[in-house]
């Protein structure tokens, strides 16, 4: 028979996490593998810490948001917010699954042509596009969603000095029922800036006007919401059909489904309370099929989302650096990944599990980063069974946003994986250097030497 490990016996206060319904969940086992691919051979090779993304994973959730709304409505566009994920192996699996691609910025504008993204199937949302940016997507008759009347009279300029007549839609904010409202991009709806932005567009005939976009929040949890936005903006491709006689070519609702991930506060764990894309489906279809179109002038229904399509996909591999006991008897596990490389650790409890064997025995138990900085925690508080030195874990859910909002402090930034439907790992993202860090830095030549 095998020896027991030794275990340090421990005298514990007894401390109630927060409780639900179902108890307070814990890992009951350890997470050793990711589809085939062990987290020690994963570490080995790549370095901890790593980001590991699923390419059968992020191919399933597509498919499921797809067929969701394909067998509700005829007509089906989904394009990839680049801001979510733009690594761009990540953006050309969902354009290999007939994503166009949606971005907010120039930067990400070129990204997505760089990639091979048509301009004619890239939408260019956000407040911050630049007079060379407008003129290149006018130039490549990109779908370009006008945020504010100083864009929309740059473009008419542009208009006419290039002779050409953009393709234009506008983002519209709403009052949805769901609060704080977002009402900073865009056009508002209830107090007429949406319809007189229309009568702008309309009346001055520079530009076609062939979409009407809306996004109306994030990390939304209510389908109906969804619903009530899809109805007033297809009240107003109604109202244009009847005082201009011209069809809206497309409804985009933006992106913004919730991922299942778990908020921080939340009562119940993400799986359980996220609606599911046949949710978020049926809202908007039945809005947008009872609102009165005629069968052959139903608008294209396209859809920018993001984390609901990616954060599955994505995990991130960890090492425990250090383990010690806080001024109120509280286990703290310091792990070599912070705030730095997982942002939004600010507003989610992620899952962890330990990715080896472990006893019985749990713990309340505060996760910290590695960083020089009081809020670099990852969990605040969280049961798991004590780790040691050079143990590794495996954070869930982790590929919306953290890829795109990490930042470059103190640390390098880890490698990228991703693991593609063979199981095969490839490297899509390497782990940054010194140089690759200081490439930009410039000295200036009397500052180049100096003596202690
Ligand atoms: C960020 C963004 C999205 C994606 O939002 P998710 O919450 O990640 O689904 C879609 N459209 C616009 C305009 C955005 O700014």
């Amino acid at each position: 028979m095998k020896k027991l490990q030794y275990e340090r016996p421990v005298i514990q206060r007894l401390n109630v996490g927060v409780m639900n319904k179902f108890g307070n969940k814990t890992e009951y086992s350890p997470v050793k593998h990711i589809e085939g691919n062990t987290v020690k051979s994963l570490i080995e090779k790549f370095g901890s810490p790593l980001f590991v993304i699923s390419e059968r994973i992020i191919r399933e959730t597509f498919k499921d948001a797809n067929r969701a709304f394909k067998t509700r409505y005829p007509r089906v566009q989904f394009a990839w917010s680049y801001k979510t994920n733009y690594l761009n192996a990540i953006c050309n699996v969902f354009h290999q699954e007939g994503s166009w691609a949606e971005v907010v910025s120039g930067f990400e504008y070129h990204k997505a042509l760089k990639n091979g993204v048509p301009g004619t199937k890239i939408i260019f949302n956000g407040p911050d596009k630049s007079e060379a940016d407008l003129k290149l997507a006018i130039e490549k008759n990109s779908l370009i969603h006008i945020d504010h009347l100083d864009e929309l009279y740059l473009i008419k300029e542009l208009a006419v000095e290039m002779k050409k007549r953009p393709r234009v839609a506008i983002r519209i904010n709403m009052d949805t029922g769901v609060y704080p409202m977002w009402d900073r991009f865009g056009f508002n709806y209830e107090n007429g800036q949406a319809w007189d932005a229309i009568n702008k567009i309309m009346l001055n005939d520079k530009m076609d006007l062939v979409g009407l976009h809306s996004h109306i929040g994030t990390f939304m949890l209510a389908p109906s919401a969804y619903g009530v936005a899809a109805k007033k903006l297809s009240d107003l491709a109604l109202e244009i059909k009847k005082k201009y006689k011209k069809n809206i070519q497309y409804i985009d609702m933006g992106g913004g489904f919730a991922s299942k991930n778990t908020l921080k506060g939340s009562y119940l764990q993400g799986i359980d309370s996220t609606p599911s894309f046949d949710q978020f489906a049926e809202a908007i279809t039945t809005s947008i099929l009872n609102a009165g179109f005629v069968e052959n002038e139903l608008p294209l229904l396209i859809l920018e989302t993001g984390r609901a399509l990616i954060d599955e996909a994505g995990y991130l591999l960890g090492t425990v650096i250090s383990n010690k006991r806080l001024s109120d008897g509280r286990r703290a596990t310091i792990m070599d990944f912070g705030v730095n490389i997982l942002f939004t650790s600010f507003w989610y409890d992620h899952k962890i599990s330990p990715a080896q064997e472990f006893s019985r025995y749990t713990e309340d138990a505060v996760i910290y980063g590695p960083l020089c900085m009081n809020i670099d925690v990852i969990r605040e508080n969280v049961t798991l069974p004590p780790m040691k030195r050079d143990d590794h874990v495996i954070v869930h859910t982790v590929g919306a946003y953290n890829m795109t909002q990490w930042m470059q402090f103190i640390a390098l930034r880890p490698a990228v994986v991703m693991i593609d439907t063979q199981e095969k790992v490839h490297l899509i993202r390497s782990r940054e250097t010194l140089a690759s860090i200081e490439g930009n830095e410039i000295i200036p030549r009397y500052l180049e030497k100096f003596k202690l």
